[in-house]
């Protein structure tokens, strides 16, 4: 039978150029964004969600460069990357072939139904909260302030 195998392929992991060896310090060009801290202190235990400093997810513990489409983490409500928190919140949901989880807004994912191929037409079947309700989260007032919402 030809099945259309699910596609759960997905674009991740880019492996860019690898962040060791020696870098030359270079005068200021423009965005400084891969400012590291002297690698002796990998210990990130306790980091605080400051603007300047670089945002770890805590879930893939890598850094989050775009905080405007970051969720927030279910242990503490420390950011994490979306594609993270839409990986962890479809762990353990028994999906059919034409059910996906996926992004309702107001920090919740839902499982929903696609009704064609074309995707525009969906039913949710079940919520899956992911954020608490209503919870306010410094980190997202900060970027909120800055896009002036
Ligand atoms: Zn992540």
């Amino acid at each position: 039978m030809a099945d259309g195998n699910k596609e759960t392929r997905r674009r991740f992991g880019r492996r860019g150029r690898g962040r060791s060896g020696p870098k030359a310090v270079e005068p200021a060009t423009g965005i400084a964004s891969d400012a590291e801290p002297s690698g002796e202190q990998g210990d990130v235990s306790g980091i605080a969600p400051k603007d300047q400093v670089a945002v770890v997810c805590s879930i893939c513990q890598k850094q989050i460069f775009d905080l405007s489409s970051a969720l927030a983490g279910r242990d503490g409500g420390t950011p994490v990357h979306f594609d993270c928190a839409l990986a962890k919140a479809s762990e353990g949901e028994p999906l059919e072939p034409s059910e996906r989880v996926a992004y309702v807004g107001r920090g919740a994912f839902a499982v929903v139904e696609y009704r064609d191929k074309s995707m525009t037409a969906f039913t949710i079947k079940r919520r899956i909260q992911w954020e608490k309700e209503g919870e306010k989260f410094d980190w997202r007032r900060n970027i909120q302030k800055r896009l002036g919402l």
